[in-house]
């Protein structure tokens, strides 16, 4: 890969991580403004609960998705970014486009995918 195309994706790396803490932080903020309704009217309990339960999953998903930007960066840090985990070979530089954070190439991401349904059916 070369050093513009690297660079570039490190900024988008750099600014994605950046969207993601803002957007932590203000839902930490609404969920304060929840609890503070809650307090208020305790028969809509369920209805909290409820939407608690989205923002912790997508907190989840935010938490997975910081921590896969993070070790892209750090692979950016050590010269590994862009290899496949599983077979060492260059990831293309248009999958990396797509999905600065892919860990493996086409061939071991689809290998991956296909031995998850497996498992889930
Ligand atoms: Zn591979």
């Amino acid at each position: 890969m070369d050093a513009k195309t690297l660079i570039k994706l490190k900024k988008q790396l750099l600014s994605e991580r950046e969207r993601l803490l803002n957007a932590a932080s203000s839902s930490r903020k609404s969920d304060f403004s929840i609890a503070t309704e809650d307090l208020a009217d305790e028969t809509d309990l369920t209805s909290v609960e409820l939407s608690q339960g989205i923002v912790f999953t997508l907190r989840e998903k935010e938490q997975r998705t910081l921590a896969d930007i993070d070790e892209a960066l750090q692979k950016m840090e050590d010269g590994s970014f862009g290899a496949c985990e599983d077979c060492d070979e260059q990831i293309s530089a248009k999958r990396l486009e797509i999905y600065p954070t892919a860990r493996f190439c086409i061939v071991h991401q689809e290998e991956r995918e296909k031995r998850k349904k497996f498992y889930v059916a």
